[in-house]
Formats: structure tokens, sequence, C-alpha cells
């Protein structure tokens, strides 16, 4: 974990999070690795993002003695924001395979240049759940504020960021309009360009996942 990060943002410095963060951003790293290494980085993110979750004693039997054992305190909600965020699910599904998975479809209006809500799908346990939101890329911030407002007003009350990539711009945003939001990233980039990509970024993950390039 890296020491000099902002307040409420954990940057996931461990090195197989940094090397698989360098071979996503090598414009050379295909659609079929650039999945995979998605999905590894969506893993290892994921195991630091519920660090802090709570525990309850579970009573257990051994094959050889009663034992008392933690199992999580609350249920998990997994929530990515369309498309790219759905690229984080998979790996993350390796860890929680029992989650609940929430959907929140999100475009961007190019006239606002705000993101426009179009799609959004949450269990009913929201309430009670420690609610995972992901997205690759954290770039002006405004997606993500919009969606954990959307996942405040239907009811969640504990809400994590996970990410890859963000830059001050985005941390800035997320953090003033929600400062109970803690961020995970795997890294700070120093900012965005003039379409609002970060840079140096991975490019538009959503394309390099899904294939779309070009
Ligand atoms: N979305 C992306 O896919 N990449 C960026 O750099 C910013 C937003």
């Amino acid at each position: 974990m890296s020491a000099n990060a902002p307040d409420g943002v954990t940057v996931v410095d461990h090195p197989l999070v940094q090397a698989k963060l360098t071979q996503l951003r090598d414009e050379r790293t295909g659609s079929g690795e650039f999945r995979l290494r998605l999905n590894e980085l969506s893993t290892l993110m994921i195991f630091e993002a519920t660090r802090s979750l709570a525990t309850k004693v579970q009573r257990i039997q051994t094959p050889l003695a009663a034992h008392d054992g933690q199992a999580l305190a609350r249920p998990v909600v997994v929530a990515p924001i369309l498309r790219a965020g759905l690229g984080l699910v998979e790996g993350m599904l390796d860890l929680l395979p029992d989650v609940s998975v929430a959907h929140i479809g999100m475009f961007r209006n190019e006239t606002t240049r705000r993101p426009e809500s179009y799609y959004f799908k949450a269990p009913s346990n929201l309430p009670e759940a420690d609610v995972i939101l992901v997205d690759p890329m954290l770039a002006t911030g405004f997606s993500a504020t919009g969606a954990v407002t959307q996942l405040k007003e239907a009811g969640a009350t504990s809400i994590r960021f996970v990410c890859l990539v963000t830059c001050p711009e985005g941390v800035k945003q997320l953090r003033t309009a929600h400062p109970d939001v803690e961020i995970f990233t795997a890294a700070i980039d120093p900012g965005l360009d003039s379409r609002a990509y970060i840079v140096p970024g991975v490019g538009d993950a959503g394309d390099r996942y899904f294939g779309t390039t070009g």
C-alpha cells in the first residue's frame, strides 16, 4: 500500500498488481491478453478492497473438533458501471462467488459532457450490504459520483469504489461529493487529456476489453 496517497485513497502497490497494470497499459497488449490481465487485477484489487470488511463468529465442526471461525458479517454486492466495469466482475466473483451483482448503466451526454443514467438494477439487500462499485478508470469522476448517488438513493449505506487507474481530478470529484466512499486504485496518473482520457492511462478500457477498438 502506498504511504503518500490522498486521504480516503488506497493505492495498491503490490508488485504483481503493478506488473500486470504495466502489461495492461502497453499498447501492444491485444484484447485477449487485456481481458486476462484485467481479470487477474480485479481479483487482486478486491482482495485489498475487502480487507476491512467486518466478520462474525461462525461455529463449525472440523473433522476433529468444534471451531469458532469467521464469516463475512454482511452480504457483499459488486456494482459495475457499464460498460467497462463489467470487465472487473469476473475476477471479483472468483473470490466472492456468492455475491449479488448490481448493474449501473451510464452514458456520456455529449452536449453537457456529463453522464446520464440509462439503467439501474440492484438487489433488495442493498441497505444491509457492503457495496463494491467498480469501473477500471476513475477519470473525471462524474460517472462514479452519479453511480454512488444512485446507490445511496436505493438505500446503500456502505460503498467502496474500486478502479485500476485514476488521476487527481477524479479523486477530488468523488471524494468531495461522497467523502464516505473509500477509493482503491492501482495508480494515480498525472491527469486528463482534452477528451477526458487519463494520461498515460490505458486508453479506452471498455474498447480494449471488448475488442471494439478501431
Ligand atoms: N475511460 C477510459 O476507458 N479511459 C480513460 O482514460 C478515461 C475514461
